[in-house]
């Protein structure tokens, strides 16, 4: 029996993907199990595997595949048009055009660069961290300033031209630009200000202090409670500790993290249910497709959306917490005597605002991300030097957040982003907001009953709508797209502001 060209390629795919999921495992690993002294092992590790990888997947005889499978001129001009579907089998169609873009990325790079950007990127972490730490920026800038010139001319090498930073945006969400963010952002920050400053101006605060003593064992049987509630499969995954919580791996394999605190049980649940909502959409990609691009994520903005639908439109609404109330006080009956049902409701959805993007409630969290793009918008068109970041970036914080930063620690050093030359990537979070809340308002009208559900403990019916209509998808479409098709209209960022405010007027501005 012969193999055709297609199962060819779809071979070499796979060869490339698995390889990435060793990897992956041994980060997890790294993050949740390593040794002190092990450290250095697992760098060899790791920077071996990712030769391998970019090896595999630099492969000539994909290249060859590719040209036989769709001549590189078909492809090209069709991946540019949105809804195309080849003819004769759209998956396959898919696949190939999204094999190719990724095989450009990988082949258009000379090793030299990668080679470069890996080690500069190791230096900037360790030199971020030690700014960060004497909330010295002067020490980091170098550091900065030399990834900027590394993304201008990766972009070049992929044939971006003098547009940088929108091809630092497409490599996290393709089909995303600076120019369509601006718009979006823009009209969001209009609609934001007016809410934030009457949330601001309210009488309405949550309580400080009111939670005390939460055993991690309790804590830990809750939110698998919860998590199992709201559809993650633990058989195909599970969570553990470790410093920062995140979510790694793909298909039968997915695992999470969270971290505990005894007098933050609410921080360890709605990470959890974040990194829940990140695991199902992965436990949702068509097994069958996997390695290929139909049984991976769509970028960056949708992985958002999944994870920032169910932490907070699910799990800060009401119907959550009627069901889930009666349990948490079951787990914690002492500790929870004398809070009000009503300040636990507060409590879960408190808002104010802080100077830490990552300590921030979902009304200011994207203002946060609108300083960010603003500034890395700035920086690649050269409005705004390295130097000058500083200043620019307390500026913005006292415009948009009504705080100024009183050190560069908690400041323009506190995400380590740009540590790894990661811009284009601060958008994504605000993306996955906009575009979390657009579903949310579409999947209500087909099911008007789901507080009913939620109220039952039921989060079956919403969860088959987002595997039908996201999760298996794959990277069928661009998010734009798949935005449109899904909920019949472009990506707005009124829906976003539409539910901030029934969800937050309610509780501040009574
Ligand atoms: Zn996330």
């Amino acid at each position: 029996m012969t193999t055709t060209a297609y199962e060819r390629l779809v071979a070499k795919l796979k060869r490339v993907h698995y390889l990435g999921t060793v990897a992956g495992l041994l980060g997890w690993d790294e993050q949740v199990n390593l040794p002190p002294d092990s450290a250095d092992q697992r760098a060899e590790q790791l920077a071996l595997l990712a030769e391998l990888q970019h090896a595999a997947a630099a492969d000539p005889e994909i290249g060859t595949l590719l040209a036989e499978l769709a001549p590189a001129s078909a492809v090209e001009a069709k991946s540019n048009t949105m809804g195309y579907t080849f003819p004769q089998d759209a998956d396959r169609g898919v696949v190939v055009r999204e094999a190719r873009r990724d095989y450009e990325r990988v082949v258009k790079l000379p090793a030299s660069f990668v080679t470069e950007k890996a080690r500069h990127s190791s230096a900037a972490y360790h030199a971020w961290a030690a700014a960060k730490e004497h909330s010295d920026f002067s020490a980091f800038a170098p550091f900065l300033q030399k990834h900027l010139d590394l993304a201008r001319q990766e972009a070049a090498f992929l044939g971006w031209g003098d547009r940088a930073y929108d091809y630092a945006i497409d490599k996290h969400d393709p089909g995303l630009t600076a120019a369509k963010l601006t718009e979006l952002f823009g009209e969001l920050q209009v609609g934001l200000v007016p809410l934030v400053g009457a949330i601001a101006a309210s009488s309405v605060r949550a309580k400080a202090g009111v939670f005390k003593n939460f055993p991690v064992h309790a804590q830990r049987d809750f939110l698998r409670e919860v998590t199992e509630k709201l559809g993650f499969n633990y058989r195909r995954g599970r969570i553990d500790v470790s410093l920062h919580p995140f979510c790694e791996g793909s298909g039968a394999d997915i695992r999470m993290t969270t971290r505990f605190d005894a007098d933050n049980p609410l921080d360890s649940l709605f990470s959890s249910i974040h990194e829940t909502g990140h695991g199902l959409y992965e436990q949702g990609l068509p097994l069958a497709a996997q390695g290929t691009p139909l049984g991976q994520n769509a970028g960056m903005g949708v992985h958002e959306s999944q994870s920032r639908l169910w932490e907070n439109q699910v799990s800060r609404s009401p119907a959550f917490w009627r069901f889930f109330e009666p349990r948490f006080r079951q787990k914690f009956p002492a500790q929870l005597a004398a809070v009000s049902s009503a300040d636990l409701y507060l409590a879960v959805n408190e808002v104010a605002p802080t100077l830490i993007r990552v300590d921030s409630d979902e009304v200011h969290y994207n203002l946060h991300i609108l300083l960010r793009f603003e500034l890395e918008r700035r920086l690649f068109s050269g409005e705004l030097s390295v130097a000058d970041l500083p200043a620019a970036w307390n500026a913005l914080s006292e415009k948009l957040l009504g705080l100024t930063p009183t050190s560069d620690r908690v400041g323009v050093l506190q995400d380590v982003h740009w540590s790894g030359g990661a811009f284009g990537y601060f958008p994504s979070y605000c993306l996955g907001n906009m575009i979390a809340a657009q579903l949310w308002f579409t999947v209500r009208k087909v099911y008007p009953e789901l507080d009913a559900d939620f109220e039952k403990g039921d989060f079956s019916r919403l969860l088959g709508w987002l595997r039908t209509h996201i999760h298996e998808q794959g990277r069928r479409y661009e998010a734009l797209e798949l935005v449109r098709r899904v909920t019949g209209e472009e990506l707005t960022p009124k829906y976003l502001l539409r539910y901030l405010q029934e969800r937050y007027a309610p509780l501040y501005l009574q």
